[in-house]
């Protein structure tokens, strides 16, 4: 048994987590690691998505890499663009670049004989001994099911494609949607526009989120005292994890209710027009959808050249959209902030994982993964973002990092024990699922509304428990729940 055994492995994506994997394995050995990055540069969401406003609402010290301090933070929420030259960083500090396949996207990944081939648009790569998925999990646009949508004159896009340079000076613009992304538009381009409609299908719950900026003193003091930054982030990822995250899954009653609280009162104190506020308040439960994060959207919407429009849109047509009361919201710039489709986990890339089970088949009745990182049937294969990652509780970057790290413990044991390929039982798999779908009944995301952690089943892909389980089950894998394949190599 060789235990410096080195194993190729394909990492799918170079954005945060794609970056962090190949950190974390080169801490143990593994350097023979190759990134396929579809884009010419790595990034991935803080690369795509430029829409005016972006930035993370979760808190820029706790939405760091645990092993990357930055003390330059420039505000309490970095935004998309620190973001992103804080990702480049990273890239560069640690020598990433010499992984990374750029312009390679994957089409398809094929398991035979206990190895990876894959498919890009560079050619045939492989093969792999492993293959560690790390695409993100809002990648595919949802445009709005509304007749007429290609019928727009104007200018017309999604938010994950705001083209670059576009003037809004003078402009009448309509935007569909007021989620998270919707929100941070409206509240950065309201005082560019001549009139600005906001298309509102269901009201959206917000709590205020000062996004202040950080002072040269403090950053100065962070630079000189390293245990003072990491006291910063334990103490938001122990708000983050225990408090937030523990509140949505029904575990912080107290919590919760002071959320709820903060919510109804900034309804009630930031909305003058009775009539307005009415109109803004949501009919579901504080946390059942996404919380929007703004101490902006209600003064945006309350300017006098906006309008949020709550009749349904009947028709998109060539002057702008017809909403059913008859009245046609005429528009040079129309903005689809319809969210994403988050259940296409892979699509389009095949996958075929072992005696030719393809995971079309393996998921034709709903997409379920071994504590969503993998998949019975497909060996070595280890997804970060899989089905049920804890998308509506926890910061990615955290969840992130523990997959991965579940990924790494499962490397090191194949190389400590010479096995060669390991897949999750079928039975523990079901097992999971079943666990997820009894505890998913008792959590507010199931307390009656439509969110994009539903799939078209109505099936909600998130995490139902407590961050400190999560932690627990990635960082002690349960061998007995794996299959080992001994196969011989071709
Ligand atoms: P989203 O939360 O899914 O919001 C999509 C919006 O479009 C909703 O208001 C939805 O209405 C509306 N919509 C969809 N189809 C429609 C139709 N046919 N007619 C009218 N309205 C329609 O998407 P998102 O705002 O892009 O955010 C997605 C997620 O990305 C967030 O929840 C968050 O996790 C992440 N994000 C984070 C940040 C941040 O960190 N600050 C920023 C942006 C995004 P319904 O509610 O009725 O479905």
């Amino acid at each position: 048994m060789d235990i410096t055994r080195k194993l190729k492995i394909a990492v799918i994506g170079g954005g945060a987590s794609g970056i962090m994997t190949v950190i974390k394995l080169r801490e143990i050995g593994q350097t023979d690691v190759q990134v396929f990055e579809r884009a010419s540069e790595i990034g991935g969401t803080w690369r795509d998505n430029r829409y005016p406003g972006i930035a993370c609402d979760v808190p820029s010290h706790l939405y760091r890499f645990s092993f990357a301090p930055n003390p330059d933070w420039t505000h309490v929420c970095a935004s998309g663009s620190e973001i992103l030259d804080y990702l480049r960083r990273v890239y560069d500090d640690f020598d990433i670049q010499r992984h990374v396949v750029f312009n390679a996207e994957v089409k398809a990944a094929t398991y035979d004989g206990g190895r990876w081939t894959l498919e890009t648009t560079v050619g045939t790569r492989g093969p792999f001994d492993v293959v560690i998925t790390a695409m993100g999990i809002l990648r595919k646009p949802a445009l709005p099911d509304v007749p007429g949508l290609d019928s727009f004159a104007g200018t017309m896009f999604h938010t994950l494609h705001w083209p670059a340079g576009l003037q809004l000076e003078g402009k009448r613009v309509g935007i569909i949607g007021t989620g998270s992304t919707a929100t941070q538009i409206v509240s950065a381009i309201v005082s560019k526009t001549s009139k600005l409609s906001v298309f509102q299908r269901t009201a959206q719950w917000i709590m205020p989120l000062p996004n202040t900026p950080v002072s040269e003193e403090e950053k100065e003091r962070f630079r000189r005292d390293p245990v003072l930054m990491q006291k910063r982030y334990d103490d938001l990822a122990d708000d983050f994890n225990n408090k937030w995250a523990a509140a949505i899954v029904g575990q912080a009653p107290r919590v919760y209710a002071h959320i709820e609280r903060t919510c109804r009162e900034n309804l009630e104190q930031s909305v003058k027009d009775p009539v307005l506020r009415e109109k803004l308040r949501p009919d579901y439960k504080v946390g059942c959808k996404r919380l929007v994060m703004s101490d902006s959207f209600y003064n945006a919407i309350q300017q006098p050249n906006a309008e949020l429009v709550t009749d349904r849109i009947e028709a998109i047509e060539p002057n702008g959209v017809r909403t059913v009361d008859g009245r046609l919201h005429e528009l040079d710039v129309l903005i689809l902030a319809t969210g994403f489709n988050a259940h296409a986990t892979f699509e389009p890339m095949k996958i075929i994982g072992r005696n030719g089970l393809t995971l079309e088949d393996a998921w034709k009745d709903s997409a379920q993964a071994y504590l969503a990182v993998a998949i019975p049937g497909f060996p070595n294969f280890f997804m970060i973002g899989g089905p049920n990652s804890p998308i509506g509780n926890f910061s990615f970057l955290m969840t992130a990092e523990r997959q991965c790290g579940y990924a790494i413990r499962m490397i090191q044991h194949m190389v400590v024990t010479g096995i060669k390929a390991v897949a999750p039982k079928a039975d523990a798999t079901r097992e999971f699922n079943e666990a997820v779908r009894k505890q998913m009944g008792s959590t507010i995301w199931s307390s009656g509304c439509r969110s994009w952690y539903m799939d078209k089943k109505g099936n909600i892909a998130s995490w139902p428990w407590t961050f400190q389980r999560f932690e627990d089950m990635m960082g002690m894998p349960e061998l007995d729940h794996y299959e080992q394949f001994d196969e011989a190599h071709a």
